[in-house]
């Protein structure tokens, strides 16, 4: 089977589990694992932020930042497509008590001027306007990514208005890669940042959160209350730091890999609109002759693995262990249909 179902099903590198099974461990709940500690250093340093915090996953980064920005009764701005917002369970609401000012933006990219209108005047009868949370890159935007300016012109106006920024970057290196952009950049102008070692990068488990010293202090307090302390966890971050060191640059073969599925899908009469491919992800509308759970379950009997997000469309992911062999199969069953 050729899976683009995700960049999660991703399986070890030979070399990364000999990182792996060679790492020194300790016990991290106590600050003891070097492993861990080594891999906080290292993403902090990469971002030229202060602190980082290894976590189990990208939605327990993305909710101990929400939780550590806000206090129950305060407002989140995110866009409607955003993962903080659809795909962690309702915790801003459960875990943080904060309310959400949902905003329609161009493929899970907001606007400053947006936001400014997003952010409620002192008023009792308003929620307080906390915290911005941005996406980059964008999942359901089909992998689009922001433009560094339109993040600057956000941050001023989170400045002016005493708003904290929050990242969630679970793709962060592929909109670094596709738009020749640098992490220092990123670490900035956000508060706090949440990176994923499990997506592109290949890594079997993990997300960093990256901030100030402060806040990262508060954040460990938070992973402790949401059962999210590990112990002997050098195993999972010695993977994270071998992806940092070898699976960020190859993310360009990912993207070119996209450009070319996209290619063949532009001359299928069944194809409808496609999201311009902007880095690993391609989300394209299905007509005619086929609905997108019917292309799915073909694709399937082809040995292609591809989920149907909607009821009219269908979405590929590349990553790193679909090889160049099996793009090119792809594009001739592609070709068939
Ligand atoms: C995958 C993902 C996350 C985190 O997901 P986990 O499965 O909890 O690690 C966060 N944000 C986005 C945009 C994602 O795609």
């Amino acid at each position: 089977m050729i899976d683009f179902r995700s960049d999660t099903v991703t399986q070890p590198t030979q070399l990364m589990r000999e990182a792996m099974m060679q790492a020194k461990i300790g016990d991290d709940v106590f600050g003891e694992d070097p492993s861990v500690n080594e891999l906080e250093s290292l993403s902090a340093s990469l971002f030229s932020m202060e602190s980082a915090l290894f976590c189990p996953s990208g939605t327990m980064t993305n909710q101990i930042a929400i939780k550590c920005h806000t206090q129950p009764g305060d407002e989140v701005i995110c866009d409607t497509l955003s993962h903080v917002y659809l795909y962690e369970g309702g915790g801003i609401a459960a875990n943080a008590g904060s309310s959400v000012r949902l905003l329609q933006g161009d493929r899970g990219r907001i606007t400053a001027e947006m936001v400014r209108n997003a952010i409620n005047p002192e008023d009792i009868h308003k929620p307080i306007s906390r915290l911005v949370s941005l996406e980059n890159t964008a999942n359901r935007g089909g992998g689009s990514c922001y433009n560094f300016n339109d993040i600057e012109s956000i941050r001023d106006i989170c400045s002016t208005y005493g708003l904290a920024l929050h990242l969630d970057g679970a793709r962060i290196f592929n909109a670094l890669i596709a738009k020749k952009e640098t992490p220092k950049q990123y670490g900035k102008v956000f508060d706090s940042i949440s990176i994923c070692l499990s997506k592109g990068l290949g890594a079997p488990v993990g997300s960093v959160l990256l901030g100030k010293a402060d806040f990262i202090k508060k954040a460990k307090r938070v992973r402790k209350l949401y059962g999210g302390g590990m112990r002997q966890a050098g195993f999972l971050a010695a993977a994270g730091i071998y992806a940092l060191h070898n699976h960020i640059d190859r993310l360009a073969e990912d993207h070119l890999h996209t450009k070319l599925i996209e290619s063949a899908l532009q001359k299928k009469d069944f194809v409808g609109h496609i999201l311009a491919v902007e880095t690993n992800i391609l989300i394209f509308e299905v007509k005619g002759k086929y609905t997108a759970p019917i292309l799915s379950a073909i694709l399937k009997e082809k040995g292609i693995l591809a989920i149907s997000i909607s009821p009219t469309q269908i979405r590929f992911v590349l990553h790193l262990d679909v090889t160049p062999s099996q793009v090119q199969q792809t594009i001739e069953i592609i070709e068939t249909l």
